[in-house]
């Protein structure tokens, strides 16, 4: 199996509601642990960041599901990888708030105070997402 690292960012649409949020965890955490996909999804309220690893076929496969759903738009890959291990082993979709505990991570990886992931290179957003990953929680 050919492991594979996937970062995405995209904005949410018109078509996004207050709930969508938990049906979009609900559904990854139950599709994700059966295509072997693990990772992370960092959310501020207007952009997603999400991170996907898993064998190179189904995180294509996701990638391109997800491409599709109306609930965001603007969807723009930062980095793709061939990678040697997991860093996100343990969950099928950790999530990460926008919090006053992520703003100096924010900060430290972003030319501005605000999150603009469509201004990040490919390796700050992976590198912030690793950075987040430490406050990350599965189940909220
Ligand atoms: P289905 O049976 O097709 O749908 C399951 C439920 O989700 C149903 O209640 C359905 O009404 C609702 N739903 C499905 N698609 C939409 C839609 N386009 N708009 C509104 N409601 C919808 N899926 C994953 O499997 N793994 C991921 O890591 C993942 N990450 C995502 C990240 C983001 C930012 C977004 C927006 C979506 C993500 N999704 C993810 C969801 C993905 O786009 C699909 O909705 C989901 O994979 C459909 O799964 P299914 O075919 O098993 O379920």
């Amino acid at each position: 199996m050919l492991l594979t690292r996937l970062v995405y960012t995209s904005t949410i649409s018109s078509a996004f509601t207050s709930d969508d949020l938990e049906k979009i965890l609900e559904i990854s955490r139950k599709n994700n642990p059966k295509k072997g996909i693990t990772g992370m999804l960092f959310f501020n309220q207007k952009y997603f960041l999400q991170c996907l690893e898993g064998s190179r076929q189904e995180v294509n496969a996701t990638y391109h599901k997800l491409a599709k759903d109306a609930r965001h738009t603007n969807i723009i890959i930062l980095d793709y990888k061939e990678v040697d291990f997991r860093e996100f082993s343990a969950w099928s979709m950790g999530y990460l708030p926008e919090s006053s505990l992520t703003a100096p991570i924010i900060l430290k990886y972003s030319g501005l105070n605000a999150f603009n992931p469509y201004e990040m290179s490919g390796e700050s957003a992976h590198k912030m997402m690793l950075e987040l990953h430490g406050n990350a929680n599965q189940s909220t």
